[in-house]
């Protein structure tokens, strides 16, 4: 079992049943999930996406810059990471939000102190503002985080349970391949459930990588347990 995660939720998950926003009713359950871990005794450090509100590479164009279009994806992951934690924190998962754009009113700046701080406290830390630069996505921050955090793995929670040989929504006979290495996570292009940043950041340091459907009760649990759910790229 490993005792410190890092979880990565994208905003189109949180939207659930919505087309954007948040579906406050399926946070709830994401929190139960993450709780069975807590109380397993993991540690658990969440970064949020924004895709639900705004993505940057989508906004820049017609007169928003690259950077003002990154500015509004990371502000777009704070909204998730402050209704997150008050979900959580409101249905008994204790969580803080820490945040990497400067935002006083609105959550504590990161600093690695507070996060091994909270972590140890037991409380689940929540990051908004990926890591805090344009030109990365939360995948990429969420590499970066880990390393920083020293978590054992990295749990990127998609829509598919893993990586496939060819793509299941076109193929009935795709099928899920359990383990892949960082090589080959970064060289084959058919590989799309990771920026190629984030999975060279992992091959770089060695930080193991497991593509899981985080929606299904105890697949969460699963995952930090290494049973060998969903792919791991490692
Ligand atoms: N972003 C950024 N720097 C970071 C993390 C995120 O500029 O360190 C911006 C980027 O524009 C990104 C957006 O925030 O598109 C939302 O994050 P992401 O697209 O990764 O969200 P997800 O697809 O996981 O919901």
């Amino acid at each position: 079992m490993y005792r410190r995660v890092l979880l990565k939720l994208s905003g189109e998950q949180l939207a659930g049943k919505f087309e954007g926003g948040i579906d406050s009713e399926l946070a709830a359950w994401i929190g139960q999930e993450i709780k069975k871990v807590v109380v397993a005794g993991t540690q658990v450090v969440v970064m949020v996406g924004g895709g639900n509100y705004a993505r940057g590479a989508q906004l820049a164009g017609h007169g928003i810059g690259r950077v003002t279009a990154d500015n509004i994806g990371m502000l777009a992951t704070m909204m998730n990471a402050v209704a997150l934690a008050d979900i959580f924190n409101g249905h008994d998962v204790s969580a803080r939000v820490l945040t990497n754009i400067k935002a006083d009113q609105i959550a504590d700046q990161f600093t690695h102190r507070r996060a091994i701080s909270d972590l140890k406290k037991g409380h689940v830390v929540i990051v908004a503002g990926g890591i805090g630069r344009p030109y990365l996505t939360t995948d990429t921050a969420a590499l970066s985080l880990a390393l920083e955090l020293e978590c054992e793995v990295v749990l990127k929670a998609t829509k598919v349970n893993g990586v496939y040989d060819k793509d299941p929504a076109q193929f009935v006979d795709a099928k899920k391949v359990d383990a892949v290495s960082f090589q080959d996570a970064v060289s084959d292009e058919a590989i799309k459930v990771m920026d190629k940043a984030a999975l060279g950041l992992a091959m770089e340091y060695t930080l193991p990588v497991v593509i899981f459907d985080a929606m299904v009760a105890g697949n969460i649990l699963r995952a930090v347990s290494d049973d060998g759910i969903g792919t791991k790229i490692s």
